[in-house]
Formats: structure tokens, C-alpha cells, sequence
């Protein structure tokens, strides 16, 4: 039997403490001195862990998605990769053998795996978010987003135009990439 941690109380999914306040909390519980929670763009794993940056990230995207739809998931990844960094600080131990599977028990998800977390993760309806628009060069106006950059050469956007719109957006489409 693994003595469990206190970990301060998980706030509602819909708060705005979720999860950033309460990857704090937890760092100061646990005695994490230094780390820190932010996010990544990553769109093939979920949550990462950063010991020589002191941290642990999660990826935007997955946020967005399973924020409100799988907030158990968001809470579990969170805990799976605090089990990476007391691992790393306590024992100097990387991946997911005997070192981290303790800190996941005494963290409350014994059982936890690497797979469905880390690397090898490849959620199959994880929307990637658009990096480029198709926009008016002179009003902004956006009239569509892509997730990789559009094949179509610049050079030919010059006779492209939105239907039903040929006089305000011939000669003036331009791919620009989001911020
Ligand atoms: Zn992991």
C-alpha cells in the first residue's frame, strides 16, 4: 500500500482555476519548487513533461477538446506527468517504469499507463487548429482556414475570387499565416 499525497481539491472543469491554478497547487503541495504549467501545440500527445525546464505542459488543442468533454482525462494526464516530475526530483528517474509507476499510485491512479498519455498518443477526432487563412489583403475579412499550408502557388491567387464577391476580391487574395 503506497501512502497517498494531499493534493489540494481539483476545481470544476468550467473554472477558471482548471487546470493551470491547480497544477500550481499541486507543485506546491507536492514540493515542486520552481515548476511551472503551461501549454504546447502539440497534436500526437497530450501532456509532456520538461525536467531540465522544471515543466509540465499540456497540449492546447487537447485542452480545447476535452476540457468540457473528458475533464477526468485533462485531471489524470495532469497527475501522470506530476508522477514524471516528483520521479525525476526524487529519484532521478525518467519513463515509465517501477520509479513513476509509484508516484502515479501515491498521486491517486495507480494503473496509470504511458500510451494513452505520452508520446505514442494519436487522439483520432483531436481537431488540429488552422495555422493559415485565406484573406482579403487590404480589409483582413477571413474566408478560410487551413491546418497545413495551402498547395495553391501565390502567384496563381492573383486570378482566384469568392464567388458572388469577383469585383472586391479578385487580384486581392492573400494566405497569411495565424498567429
Ligand atoms: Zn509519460
Amino acid at each position: 500500500m503506497v501512502n497517498q499525497y494531499l493534493l489540494p481539491p481539483c476545481p470544476a472543469p468550467d473554472s477558471p482555476d482548471f487546470p493551470a491554478e491547480w497544477a500550481a497547487g499541486c507543485f506546491a503541495a507536492l514540493g515542486l519548487e520552481g515548476w511551472r504549467f503551461g501549454t504546447d501545440r502539440a497534436t500526437r500527445r497530450l501532456g509532456c513533461c520538461r525536467p531540465a525546464e522544471k515543466r509540465i505542459t499540456l497540449s492546447r488543442h487537447f485542452l480545447a477538446h476535452y476540457l468540457s468533454r473528458d475533464p477526468e482525462l485533462v485531471r489524470r494526464t495532469l497527475l501522470h506527468e506530476l508522477a514524471h516530475a516528483l520521479a525525476w526530483e526524487r529519484r532521478r528517474s525518467r519513463g515509465h517504469g517501477s520509479v513513476w509507476r509509484h508516484y502515479c499510485a501515491a498521486l491517486g491512479i495507480p494503473g496509470e499507463r504511458a500510451t494513452t498519455r505520452c508520446e505514442d498518443f494519436s487522439p483520432p477526432c483531436l481537431p488540429r487548429s488552422p495555422r493559415y487563412a485565406l484573406v482579403h489583403d487590404s480589409t483582413g475579412e477571413v474566408f478560410r482556414t487551413y491546418v497545413s499550408r495551402p498547395r495553391r502557388q501565390p502567384s496563381r491567387l492573383k486570378h482566384c475570387y469568392i464567388p458572388g464577391r469577383k469585383a472586391e476580391t479578385l487580384g486581392h487574395l492573400v494566405i497569411r499565416t495565424l498567429p
